[in-house]
């Protein structure tokens, strides 16, 4: 029984800021025309602030641009003007994500959105609602409202993106038939890409870069031993990975330096695998006869050549350490991959299962402070700080109508707090009142 020790899933990271556009202010105006002293109130609304969108692109395939960029901001929403005019929704801001990215809230941990489908898009930040303008204050006792609302501050913070890179491409064989030789010089090829899988993933993944502008990832599955005990239970937790590979490049050493044949190691490899799972044997091989720089008797090779070509097998000639053929291989590889068509890789079990709904986060969280004051924090209280004039009665009166619409009167009363008694909300201290 062979061990296959490998995970051919790997992680890519990146930590950014996303800042939604807050909303657009209100306006304060009153209607004017000539010979009319005073008209009433006509300020329009402010308009939305952008939302920031991931979308998911089948196009990239690693997490490196936000290496580079590290904040988002989308754009403010217009201010709303006189003559009941609204002001302008700002654009919302797209992002795209490579396919298979999981965005995480750095500060809670949960799962933003998992973005598995290409296309698929999410909000990560969503814009601030524009402030009201006068006009929605006037009621019959109150005609000319000289206060507008701010617009609602967009979302803002701090996201970890995920990035589980799965290898297309897996190389198999025997120990010491070139196969880590073959992977550093199939990836030098573009050592911007390759040095950074190297340096910041494992250095048993690489990114093949084609002169076509094609990439793939390529990941060498070293350790193909002979011994059951090397933990079968270990082995198909990491075939599940392996299978999720494409295409099987299967190392043969052609030179027999150690004494091996590679016909027979070839039937050896292919019967360990297909012991584990059928779809691994199923998997489309192409054939690498490595080492042929060793080799000089050129009717040998042919030989091998051959017998693997009856088969039914497209076979290649290369060297991984002087790079000849191996260009050629990579290529065929490459033009392979798109031939076979994308299968769903993940079961249920591998799904996240957390979710964060943007919408259900909790509108107030109320508690006893350590100095003994009754104190109520969270997302709405915010906002109704924010949006609110203290130095404004009528201002204040809605702020405490708001209160007492969300809830927040009574869960202060309910623990007790009398009229008169300090309250804190968020950081400021104001006299309960009935
Ligand atoms: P792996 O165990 O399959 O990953 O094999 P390695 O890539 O580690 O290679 C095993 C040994 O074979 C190393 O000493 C390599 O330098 C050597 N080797 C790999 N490819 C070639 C080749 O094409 N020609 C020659 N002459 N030696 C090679
Ligand atoms: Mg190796």
């Amino acid at each position: 029984m062979i061990v296959i020790g490998v995970i051919t899933v790997f992680t890519d990271r990146a930590k950014i800021f996303v800042k939604a556009g807050d909303g657009g202010d209100g306006c304060v105006s009153f209607h004017r025309e000539k010979y009319v002293a005073a008209g009433g109130p006509d300020g329009g609304d402010g308009g939305k602030g952008g939302s920031i969108i991931f979308v998911a692109d089948p196009n990239l395939s690693t997490l490196m641009d936000f290496k580079y960029k590290r904040k988002y901001v989308a754009e403010k929403g217009e201010q709303g003007r006189s003559g009941n005019s609204a002001g302008k929704n700002a654009e919302n801001l797209y992002v795209k994500v490579p396919v298979g990215t999981v965005v995480y809230d750095s500060l809670t941990g949960l799962v933003l959105c998992d973005l598995s489908k290409p296309g698929q898009e999410a909000v990560v930040a969503k814009g601030g609602d524009g402030g009201f303008g006068n006009k929605r204050f006037a009621t019959p006792t109150r005609q000319i409202p000289k206060f507008a609302k701010p617009g609602y501050p967009g979302q803002e913070r701090d996201i970890l993106l995920e990035l589980k890179l799965i290898a297309d491409v897996g190389l198999v064989g025997f120990p010491n038939v070139g196969k880590s030789t073959l992977l550093k010089a199939g990836t030098r090829a573009n050592p911007k890409i390759a040095d950074y899988h190297f340096t910041t993933l494992t250095p048993n993944l690489g990114v093949v870069a084609l002169e076509n502008g094609i990439s793939y990832v390529m990941a060498d599955i070293p350790g193909v031993i002979e011994g059951a005990s090397k933990g079968a239970g270990l082995g198909i937790y990491f075939l599940r990975h392996i299978e999720r590979t494409k295409l099987l490049i299967h190392v043969l050493d052609a030179s027999s330096q150690e004494g091996r044949d590679p016909v027979s190691d070839f039937e050896i490899i292919n019967r360990e695998l297909s012991e584990y799972s059928a779809k691994l044997k199923e998997k489309e091989q192409i054939i690498a006869l490595n080492k042929t720089d060793l080799i000089f008797d050129k009717s040998e090779l042919d030989g091998i050549k051959n017998r693997f070509k009856e088969k039914g097998y497209a076979v290649f000639e290369i060297s991984a350490a002087t790079g000849k053929g191996v260009k050629e291989l990579l290529a065929y590889a490459g033009e392979r991959l798109s031939d076979i068509p994308e299968e769903e890789l993940y079961g249920a079990e591998d799904m996240y299962r957390e979710e964060f709904d943007l919408k259900e986060e909790k509108p107030f969280d109320i508690f006893v402070a350590d100095d003994g004051i009754p104190t109520v924090t969270g997302v709405f209280i915010k906002k109704l700080m924010a949006n609110t004039n203290p130095t404004d009665y009528e201002s204040m009166q809605y702020f405490q109508r708001a209160l007492k619409a969300k809830g927040v009167i009574d869960a202060l009363s309910d623990m007790g707090v009398k009229e008169g008694d300090t309250v804190r909300l968020e950081d400021m201290e104001f006299d309960f009142v009935l």
